[in-house]
């Protein structure tokens, strides 16, 4: 017997969008700051050139081991993901100037990257941002302080 969703299997694919958000969700698994599991996928031309997830430095002690290091309300211990993954770039030599950033929250927070995250993300060329909440452009990931809202 032949199921609907059977009949096109070109309809049961997920679009590239969804594809790459879904990884970004599993990356986030990785995550060692309690606080949130984050992941982001920097994908250029339909390929994945890096991810990361929330964490401590290399080598360094986990969130998750002795506890957030908490300042104004921020853990300082984890690097944020989409800077995790623009650093993995970095380190391996792999340019990612034009790619685009895909990135899960498990807290699903509306306000997208935080601007530290956003500014490294633009100064590395990165053009367009998803996440379950939508999509941000260039121009927000340059955005300044009082813009920020
Ligand atoms: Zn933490
Ligand atoms: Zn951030």
């Amino acid at each position: 017997m032949k199921s609907p969703e059977s009949s096109s299997k070109a309809q049961s694919r997920p679009s590239w969008d969804k594809y790459f958000l879904e990884i970004a969700k599993v990356v986030a698994s990785r995550s060692t700051c309690p606080r949130a599991s984050v992941g982001a996928v920097i994908v250029k031309d339909n390929r994945i050139i890096a991810t990361g997830y929330n964490g401590s430095l290399p080598s360094e002690p986990h969130c998750t081991d002795v506890g957030c290091l908490v300042i104004n309300g921020h853990c300082e211990r984890a690097v944020h993901a989409e800077t995790n993954a623009v650093a993995q770039a970095a380190k391996m030599g792999l340019a990612i100037d034009g790619a685009t950033m895909y990135y899960y929250d498990s807290l699903n927070r509306p306000s997208g990257s935080c601007l530290k995250c956003s500014q490294v993300m633009a100064a590395a060329g990165i053009k367009r941002l998803v996440y379950l909440g939508g999509e941000l452009d260039i121009n927000w990931l340059k955005r300044l302080p009082s813009e920020s809202k």
